[in-house]
């Protein structure tokens, strides 16, 4: 089986103070086969980790959490950030960049956005 963290932050979100260098080295400590990094409307962390990353066993994927109309949504595997941040803009980015769109906190109430009830 193999581990992965697909949510993180660097210093480049306002929510986080971690330098890109320190979470490649945290993620391969503690066993990680591979890590996602999602700053906030933000990918040159993702292209930094990704160049810092000499081992062939690990796997940095680069992409981004968007505000998207206000919500939350992470983009993996994207290779830019989409120009637009309106839901359907996005949707189009994404997929002519062959990623992956996910909600990024779904069943958070604190959120008004893109959360799902019964
Ligand atoms: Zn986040
Ligand atoms: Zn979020």
């Amino acid at each position: 089986m193999k581990a992965y963290d697909l949510h993180s932050h660097t210093k480049y979100s306002p929510c986080s103070n971690l330098d890109p260098k320190l979470v490649l080295k945290l993620a391969k400590k503690r066993g990680l086969n591979g890590i996602a990094i999602t700053d906030h409307n933000e990918i040159k962390a993702a292209y930094q980790i990704s160049k810092l990353n000499k081992d062939k066993d690990f796997e940095v994927i680069l992409g981004s959490e968007l505000s998207v109309n206000g919500g939350h949504m992470t983009a993996l595997y994207i290779n830019e950030l989409p120009k637009e941040l309106d839901f359907l803009s996005v949707v189009d980015s994404v997929r002519s960049q062959g990623g992956l769109l996910i909600l990024a906190h779904p069943y958070d109430l604190s959120r008004k956005h893109f959360y799902f009830t019964k």
